[in-house]
């Protein structure tokens, strides 16, 4: 993607940190940044914060809002993991659950979902936390009997967080930056992509009329509403539903008997089927019948 967007004409600066906006007159204008231990201002006619979860430029635009669901994630990758394939595996306990994710060369990402409550107990010792994390579900228990972690517990969170406003006058924010409910259903980079493409029409349109203004970027508002309602629905439902283990196993009961509604369920995760198709009568009769 950079390798393109230099193609395209695009000056691309790595490790630079963002430190402020730069406002004028109400209007985003740019960015303080540090370069090389240098403090540098850079203008723009806007500026698209793409800073993920914990975002500086919501932040500082005052919009970041944290919602109620404020789960943690403590990732690390595994070697010796026994019994994987090349699928994604989900383990829920209440409130809490682990995801596994082959990633090539005997590796295995790993990721222990927490609610937020737990952060004391993380701090004390995040290793030991997701140690005994993993060893709390009999069969990982036993699958990571001879597994070794090969990089420091990464911890990640809280999440459940929704920007109030995505577009200001000269600025605007796309991905997690604008809103991350919960890893369940994976769906983050999709998001931050599609939501890159759906920014980039906004902004062209806004620039060729005149200026970047919180009026002129709306369309990217809605674009994102149409794009992003049937997820933003589902990952609501999956995220809570999972909390929940009598829910969690009734449903997989089910969709472990009616394949073509798992199917369905899975490519609505991996936003190649509509997610209004999961509500049509007749799919949600086969869940409850
Ligand atoms: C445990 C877990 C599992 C997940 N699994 C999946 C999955 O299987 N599939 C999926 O699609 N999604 C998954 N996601 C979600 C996905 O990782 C995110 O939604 C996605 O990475 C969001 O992309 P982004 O570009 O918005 O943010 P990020 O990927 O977080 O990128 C933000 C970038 O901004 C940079 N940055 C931050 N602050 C500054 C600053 N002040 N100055 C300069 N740079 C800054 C960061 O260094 C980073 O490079 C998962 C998330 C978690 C927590």
């Amino acid at each position: 993607m950079l390798r393109a967007a230099g193609r395209a004409g695009a000056e691309v600066r790595q490790r630079v940190a963002l430190e402020r906006l730069l406002v004028e007159r109400g209007r985003v204008c740019g960015a303080l940044v540090r370069e090389e231990g240098r403090r540098v201002e850079i203008r723009a006619r806007v500026v698209v914060g793409a800073d993920g979860l914990n975002s500086l430029v919501a932040r500082e635009l005052g919009v970041a809002r944290q919602g109620r669901l404020r789960r943690l994630a403590l990732v690390a990758h595994l070697e010796g993991v026994a019994g994987t394939g090349d699928v994604g595996e989900m383990f829920a306990r209440r409130g809490r659950y682990v995801g596994m994710a082959p990633i090539g060369r005997g590796l295995v990402n790993v990721a222990a979902v927490v609610p937020g409550t737990e952060a004391p107990r993380i701090a004390r010792d995040p290793e030991a936390f997701f140690a005994a994390e993993l060893r709390a579900v009999p069969e990982l228990a036993r699958r990571l009997a001879g597994a070794r972690t090969v990089r420091e517990v990464m911890i990640t969170g809280p999440f459940a967080r929704r920007s109030r406003r995505v577009v200001v006058d000269g600025a605007l924010l796309v991905g997690d930056a604008a809103d991350f409910y919960d890893p369940f259903t994976g769906e983050g980079i999709f998001a931050a992509l599609r939501g890159g493409a759906l920014a980039a029409e906004a902004i062209a349109g806004a620039l060729a009329a005149g200026e970047a203004t919180a009026a002129a970027l709306r369309p990217y508002v809605a674009a994102r509403r149409r794009a992003f309602l049937g997820k933003w629905v589902l990952e609501r439902i999956v995220a809570h539903g999972a909390a929940c283990p009598l829910v969690m196993r009734r449903f997989t009961r089910r969709l472990a008997a009616r394949t073509r509604v798992a199917d369905l369920w899975v490519g609505a995760a991996g936003d190649s089927v509509p997610v209004r198709a999961l509500f049509a009568p007749r799919q949600l009769a086969a869940l409850m019948i």
